[in-house]
């Protein structure tokens, strides 16, 4: 099958590094954007992973990611919606797990647009909270630029000054980055590196797999949609995107082999039963 990244399938939890799922909103009612998800569905995320044994770490815990227990996932969240509070951090707290939060500064404390309608954004003293109870803060830029419409000098200031002002806040250093919408150029890499930046992640689907050779600017994400199920993130959990994102385009014989390769190790990986592909 044409561009079939049948590489994605074969990488498994045992082969591939920590999965990281991105989710952006967590409101207490029907989010606005397809990329947000209701605070009880989010809930029920959180209880799946804790009763299948699922790790939880941060984003720059990665720079080492061989010491992670293979049984890893790193949960991550864009923008700074205020929703994440109550929704998100809240919950994940509850059960001792850990997040990372990729905030765009320019929005802290005040409402943006960017999923459609006005929503209130994190402030400054829950960012100083969330860090202190151990969560993770990144950057998202300031603005929220698509950065290959940027000048390398454009794009460096927009790293440098979200670092700064995150740092100010936070007292602590930011050594973190998600590309605004996924996009970089060759240019981002370099502007990241020359800003002292460790690692960055980004959505752009890879053509060499699923982050088996990690390049550390370009960590692939899977995001996480308003409609996932417990069993959908089960499924993104086991296959990345492999499985799910490809699999209406597959042809017979290669559904019939995923379905077989998936009942092989999901009892082993995620236990649940009712995950069924289709
Ligand atoms: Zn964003």
């Amino acid at each position: 099958m044409e561009d079939f990244p049948l590489n994605s399938i074969f990488l498994t939890p045992k082969t591939r590094s920590p999965l990281i799922l991105m989710y952006h909103g967590t409101p207490n009612h029907d989010p606005s954007s397809i990329y947000s998800i209701r605070a009880d569905l989010f809930n029920e995320h959180v209880c799946f992973l804790k009763k299948q044994g699922w790790h939880t770490a941060l984003f720059r815990d990665l720079h080492n990611g061989s010491a992670l227990p293979r049984k890893t996932v790193i949960l991550t969240f864009d923008d700074g919606y205020a929703d994440n509070y109550d929704g998100a951090f809240l919950p994940l707290m509850e059960n001792n797990m850990r997040a990372t939060w990729f905030i765009t500064t320019d929005c802290i404390g005040k409402h943006s647009d960017m999923m459609g309608a006005p929503l209130p954004m994190l402030t400054a003293e829950q960012l100083r909270q969330m860090k202190k109870a151990g969560m993770e803060i990144g950057s998202h830029t300031c603005a929220h630029p698509d950065l290959r419409q940027l000048s390398y000098q454009q794009q460096q200031a927009e790293m440098i000054q979200s670092r700064q002002i995150l740092e100010t806040i936070i007292g602590g250093k930011i050594s973190t980055f998600a590309y605004p919408y996924g996009h970089y150029n060759e240019d981002s890499i370099t502007a990241l590196n020359d800003a002292d930046y460790q690692l960055a992640c980004t959505t752009t689907i890879r053509p060499d797999g699923f982050n088996r050779k990690n390049h550390p600017f370009l960590f692939r994400r899977v995001p996480i949609l308003a409609n996932d199920s417990v069993t959908t993130l089960a499924l993104k959990l086991a296959f990345a995107e492999g499985y799910y994102w490809y699999l209406p385009k597959m042809t017979y014989p290669e559904k019939k082999w995923a379905r077989y390769f998936y009942r092989r190790i999901k009892d082993k990986w995620i236990g649940d039963r009712q995950a069924t592909p289709e």
